[in-house]
């Protein structure tokens, strides 16, 4: 069995413990032992980052630009096997395993250019002969905590901006998809990076996650994971005066009005709600349907779910794999229990018995359940969608604005008007007309507001915020 280590200091090290990682898919399965850092392993990753930060620095950005490019070409070169390696340990389809391979190598090649592209502004001043210039500098040492649900695109996207603009990492990926993180970090040093620049640390998040936010050397936390969690790692990491982006959970709205398109309205809500096994942020999870179209719209749904393919994630014609693990499987179910209890009618979410043992759901629809019941206000982060008749376009705004989250908000409509009404009044980072809550480009800002998000967003050129500081720097020089 192949024993994967942890990279600190520019050294590949040993822990002193290791875990298995298991595919979902088919739990005999063991995809390697991995390597589980203790909190001293974690100050020595701490440390080398320090160390190697003001290097990291003043090294010209054509530099970060070639090792970040060529990361990004090795990754777009091996995207069929690092996409069988992320559908094998998460569970997602492997189309869209792959599809999230080569959006992580376009990301490191975007962040790339941006190496080179954000240089700064001059201006002059109010006062005469006096310059003022405006230049970005790294913030320092980056902590970068990440999830199991994009087990490489959420690395590339923390990692990408923090290396571009000058700053040293400490990674720590999520205890259940450590493969896909190991993979990335071995193809960023290999392309160039200096020993102490990027730093590994696969481990318990609830072990070693205090010195990875609270240590004084830490500069910078970017933690994507749940709300929990978050609010964790802010009190920490704010406690020293660290900068903290968090990006939490959702509870995202999709409103079906009556004008819609019923057919794009059943696609929108099946790839938005069941993709990926509903294990994303952006899930769409309230479906709130005008009465108008109410009947016809579920009729629809129903009979595209009777035709929906749950299996293993490598095989081909599937629509969802497994959720990732037994823990997920049970919380989700325990959340259809108590919508059950909350007098909900519940169709599908079984167990299913596929050729390997595995986390196999089938997709669940809620109904005559409340906004306001449980399965409505919390995230579940599985294959589920609580359908909610609502009387009026009005009706619906104010339900999906009724959450304490607001990541992203969609709305399948023909009408222009109320198109464009809904952009302005939801209140969510991210906005969708006629596309499924879930599925963003990678060069446009990403990340929400409420309990969703805290700090500046992620991705695209608005990374720049969080990842450099800025320096005014007036200058009066005369010739006397
Ligand atoms: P999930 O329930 O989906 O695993 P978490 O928020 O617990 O969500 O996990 C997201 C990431 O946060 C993972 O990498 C996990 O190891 C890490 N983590 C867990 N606990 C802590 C903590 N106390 N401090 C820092 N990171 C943590």
């Amino acid at each position: 069995m192949s024993v994967f280590k942890n990279h600190v200091g520019g050294e590949w090290v040993d822990a002193k413990d290791t875990e298995p990682n298991v595919n979902p898919s088919d739990i005999s399965d063991v995809i390697g032992e991995f390597a589980m850092a203790d909190a001293e392993q974690v100050g020595d990753a701490v440390a080398a980052a320090r160390a190697a930060a003001p290097d990291w620095a003043e090294t010209p950005p054509g530099e970060r630009f070639a090792i970040l490019d060529r990361a990004g070409d090795e990754i777009l070169r091996r995207s069929r096997e690092l996409g069988d390696l992320l559908a094998r340990e998460e569970g997602k389809p492997l189309v869209e395993a792959v599809a999230e391979v080569e959006r992580s190598a376009a990301i490191l090649k975007f962040h790339a250019g941006q190496a080179l592209r954000d240089t700064g502004d001059h201006l002059s001043s109010v006062r005469p002969r006096v310059d003022v210039t405006v230049t970005r500098e790294p913030v320092g040492v980056v902590t970068a905590i990440t999830p199991w649900n994009f087990p490489m695109a959420i690395p590339a996207w923390k990692l990408a901006p923090a290396l571009a603009y000058g700053n040293t990492v400490v990674f720590k990926p999520a205890e259940l998809a450590p493969a896909c993180a190991w993979q990335l970090t071995e193809i960023l040093v290999r392309a160039g990076l200096p020993a102490g620049v990027l730093n590994l640390v696969m481990g318990k998040g609830n072990e070693i996650g205090d010195v990875l936010t609270g240590s004084p050397d830490v500069d910078a936390v970017s933690f994507t994971g749940s709300v929990v969690t978050g609010e964790r790692v802010l009190r920490n990491a704010t406690d020293h005066h660290a900068r903290v982006q968090l990006e939490m959970g959702g509870k995202n709205p999709l409103v079906i009005a009556d004008d819609a398109d019923l057919d794009i309205a059943v696609e929108v809500t099946v790839s938005g709600s069941f993709g990926s096994a509903g294990q994303r942020c952006t899930a769409s999870s309230r479906v709130l349907v005008m009465s108008g179209v109410y009947k016809e719209f579920l009729e629809r749904l129903n009979n595209r779910l009777d035709r929906y393919v749950v299996d293993d994630a490598r095989r081909s014609g599937i629509d969802i794999g497994p959720l990732v693990d037994e823990r997920q499987l049970t919380r989700v179910e325990s959340y259809l229990e108590r919508a059950r209890k909350d007098n909900a009618q519940v169709r599908g979410g079984k167990r299913l018995a596929r050729d390997h043992d595995g986390y196999y759901l089938s997709p669940a629809l809620v109904l005559d359940c409340g906004n306001d019941a449980v399965i409505n206000q919390e995230e579940v982060f599985g294959p589920v969608a609580s359908v909610i008749p609502v009387d009026s376009y009005e009706e619906a705004v104010q339900l999906a604005n009724d959450t304490v989250f607001g990541l992203s908000a969609g709305i399948v409509t023909t009408s222009l008007a109320r198109a464009a009404d809904f952009r302005r009044r939801a209140a969510a980072g991210l906005v969708m007309v006629n596309l499924p809550t879930a599925g963003v480009d990678y060069h446009v800002p990403f990340g929400g507001r409420k309990a969703s998000s805290h700090g500046p967003r992620e991705q695209g050129t608005y990374a720049r915020e969080f990842y450099t500081l800025i320096k005014t720097t007036y200058v009066k020089a005369e010739l006397s």
